[in-house]
């Protein structure tokens, strides 16, 4: 889409026969946000994705330390006894650092987060695109690059090849495009996570807040997109016994229901009445954090973005903000290298187009480097430091968070900059 706002011809191979929305929905932060404006569709998903006022955590841990909270009125939560609730119900966005009952909260108002419906995200970004710009059911299985003309030609699931002067792989997770850029694929982490939607026709009854409530290796996340509908998402360690992305909305379900036994009532309750077709249960993979500064993300004419590059465990809910982010980066790096054409319009000259999109590409990487080291890694020592059960090393990865990113919501005040 940003190549398409810079003038520039592109053709996206999709695999699936339409637009896909795996997931239900996706936390957008205010970094997000700023890239989608530079796409010019933030004020399109703003309409479909309420501002949410607060950023809450529940944790048992802390029920001795509930009396530093006079607002807390157990009545106005209603959750069982078991959670220490501290509502902070206030119009700015705050996150509460936890660990082992030693707390601190850190204001920060100056974010925007909003969770936006995946299917609708989809569509804004593919409705900005000229006609015929998508190919679907197009899986490429296999790229070869002609040493000669340094062409790159891409064997298609029918049969069929493509040859094409510049590759971009956005293709996740599992990308074709990094393995041929000789990156490792990325690692498997030791939980899963289901996520669905659930409706409520007469409005839910939740406040406009991010909640996030963990309990025994369980974590759950509860995040509005409007006045009806709910986000939510359940980790829990991955059972021998799940299959990879497994397929029974109604198997997500029951599992994700015996994980929940001792949350909270209306939670048990939302998960039950999902939407069954939003329901999705994947296991967690991610990039080492040392990978993204030290591994080749470009070769000639090739390189990759999104979760191909920089695949997270959604910690910090940053995959896809971060994946906006190299859109922009990437459209504005291309079109630096570009000239003018007489009407008005870039144009990349063609003896000098492998050259150039070269450059480009290394300025794209040189910039997205540390930005992505700094998720990967804050990504990395948050859950690492949940996952422990080594008091020490509890210490040491708090230590290492309050020394690199000392504020546990920076990476959302990241600006892209503009197209
Ligand atoms: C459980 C979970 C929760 C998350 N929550 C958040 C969140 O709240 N906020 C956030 O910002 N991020 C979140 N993320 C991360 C976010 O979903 C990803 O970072 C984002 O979707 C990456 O986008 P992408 O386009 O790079 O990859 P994908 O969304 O995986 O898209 C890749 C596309 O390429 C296509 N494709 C793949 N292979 C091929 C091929 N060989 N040929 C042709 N087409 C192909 C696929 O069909 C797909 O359409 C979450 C991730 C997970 C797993």
């Amino acid at each position: 889409m940003d190549f398409c706002r810079k003038n520039l011809k592109s053709l996206v191979l999709e695999r699936s026969d339409n637009l896909r929305a795996t997931g239900a929905a996706i936390a957008i932060f205010t970094n997000g946000w700023r890239a989608l404006d530079q796409l010019g569709i933030g004020e399109l998903l703003r309409e479909k994705a309420v501002p949410l006022k607060a950023y809450v955590c529940y944790c048992n841990a802390l029920r001795s330390s509930l009396n530093v909270y006079a607002d807390y009125t157990a009545s106005q939560t209603d959750h069982p006894s078991s959670f220490t609730a501290i509502p902070m119900y206030m119009s700015s966005v705050r996150e509460i650092y936890m660990d082992d009952g030693v707390e601190e909260t850190i204001p920060n108002g100056k974010d925007e987060l909003r969770c936006v419906k995946r299917s609708d995200l989809i569509k804004a970004l593919a409705g900005g695109l000229p006609p015929e710009t998508i190919r679907f059911g197009c899986q490429v299985f296999h790229v070869d690059t002609d040493p000669e003309s340094s062409n790159h030609v891409l064997h298609l699931n029918d049969g069929s090849t493509i040859i094409a002067k510049v590759v971009i792989g956005c293709d996740g997770v599992n990308s074709i495009i990094a393995e041929k850029l000789q990156l490792k694929a990325p690692r498997i982490f030791s939980t899963s996570r289901a996520r669905g939607y659930t409706y409520y026709p007469n409005g839910h009854p939740f406040h406009n807040e991010f909640v996030r409530m963990r309990k025994n290796h369980v974590l759950l996340g509860r995040l509005p997109v409007d006045d009806r509908l709910v986000y939510w998402f359940v980790g829990r360690p991955w059972l021998p016994e799940d299959r990879e992305n497994r397929s029974d909305p109604k198997d997500i379900i029951e599992t994700t229901l015996k994980a929940l036994r001792h949350f909270p009532t209306e939670d048990i309750e939302m998960v039950k009445n999902t939407d069954v077709r939003s329901i999705n249960l994947t296991r967690l993979r991610y990039r080492a954090p040392w990978e993204v500064l030290i591994k080749g993300l470009h070769k000639g004419t090739m390189t990759v973005a999104g979760d191909a590059m920089h695949a997270m465990i959604p910690y910090l809910g940053q995959g896809g903000s971060a994946a906006l982010e190299d859109a922009v980066v990437l459209a504005r790096c291309v079109a630096q290298e570009m000239d003018i054409g007489p009407d008005g319009s870039m144009i990349l000259k063609k003896h000098k187009l492998q050259k150039r999109v070269e450059t480009a590409f290394g300025a794209f990487v040189r910039e997205r480097r540390w930005r992505l080291w700094s998720l990967l890694a804050q990504t990395f020592l948050e859950e690492s430091r949940v996952q422990t059960k080594s008091p020490f090393k509890k210490f040491v990865f708090v230590c290492l968070l309050k020394v690199l990113f000392g504020d546990p919501l920076g990476h959302a005040q990241y600006d892209c900059g503009s197209l």
